[in-house]
């Protein structure tokens, strides 16, 4: 089997009127489905939104900065939130994992499981007040979901093409690509990405065969010249800790704290990314009522 190391490729093309990224993202889907025990399906529908939270988190330019892709529907998937820290470090917490869709469907249009609803992107950023833009949901796809709020509310010209494979065994591949058009893309330049966009063919294949995500800019960009300007590495990550849930449980506030307390068994808490259990007897959750 071939070594996949997960990663983000920057670059630009048209002497900087485009920048394209490109993820290969199979061994963070892979972290993700083992996490949550997720269905093949949830596995495809999660993977995919993985993928736009690392595209998200691409722009982060300081250390504690970090970005939210929140999925909301009616659909019976009903939530999906990914968070993307500074470093491609990329967390998702996924409500309902063992999803499955209707006999006869496939993987391809997942828009059954979403139905209506909207996405919202927030990035916490430094000093900075949070920055947040929302959408309607085109489909719950996933790419074009994306590339439509990044074209309407961020209002960049955007192409995203993306992938999760799967197969009895688990991810065989995963990956994206996502170009945007810069200031300075005149309007035959857009016409050119257009083109480029619309005869690039489906990742999918190209992922199978072990593309790097460096292949698939050079899928896009064709006979343009590219420029690459970082290779990154990209993880499934969690900075939960017990010092983070003690910090949790003391933020709810005096008389909720004392209500867990009086519980002879103590608590446990489950971290909604990476399925860690804290365990807290009532000797400790009284420490922390006490330390108030
Ligand atoms: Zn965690």
């Amino acid at each position: 089997m071939l070594e996949y190391r997960d990663e983000l490729v920057r670059a630009v093309m048209m002497g900087g009127k485009a920048r394209l990224l490109a993820v290969t993202a199979r061994d963070s889907v892979s972290e993700l489905a083992r996490v949550h025990a997720l269905s093949p399906t949830m596995t495809v529908a999660g993977g995919r939104w993985l993928i736009c939270g690392i595209f998200a988190g691409a722009d982060l330019k300081g250390e504690t900065d970090a970005v939210n892709v929140t999925v909301q529907c009616d659909g019976p998937v009903e939530a999906l939130t990914t968070v993307c820290d500074y470093g491609n470090r990329v967390r998702q917490s996924v409500l309902h994992p063992h999803l499955e869709l209707p006999e006869g469907e496939n993987y391809r249009d997942l828009s059954a499981l979403f139905g209506k609803g909207m996405m919202r992107v927030t990035r916490t950023q430094g000093e900075m007040r949070p920055w947040m833009g929302t959408c309607d949901l085109l489909s719950g796809n996933a790419g074009d979901d994306f590339a439509y709020y990044l074209t309407t509310s961020e209002q960049v010209n955007s192409f995203v093409s993306l992938s999760v494979e799967i197969d009895r065994g688990g991810v065989v591949a995963a990956g994206g690509l996502l170009v945007q058009a810069l200031p300075g893309c005149e309007e035959e330049d857009l016409d050119y990405l257009e083109v480029r966009a619309q005869g690039m063919p489906p990742l999918s294949f190209f992922l199978r065969e072990g593309f790097t995500a460096a292949q698939l800019i050079e899928l896009f960009a064709g006979r343009s010249a590219v420029e690459y300007l970082a290779t990154e590495q990209v993880a499934y990550s969690c900075p939960c800790s017990r010092s983070r849930m003690s910090r949790n449980l003391i933020a709810l506030g005096r008389e909720q704290l004392s209500e867990l307390a009086a519980d002879p068994e103590g608590i446990e808490l489950v971290c909604w990314f990476c399925q860690t259990r804290y365990k807290f007897s009532r000797a400790e959750v009284s420490e922390l009522l006490a330390a108030r």
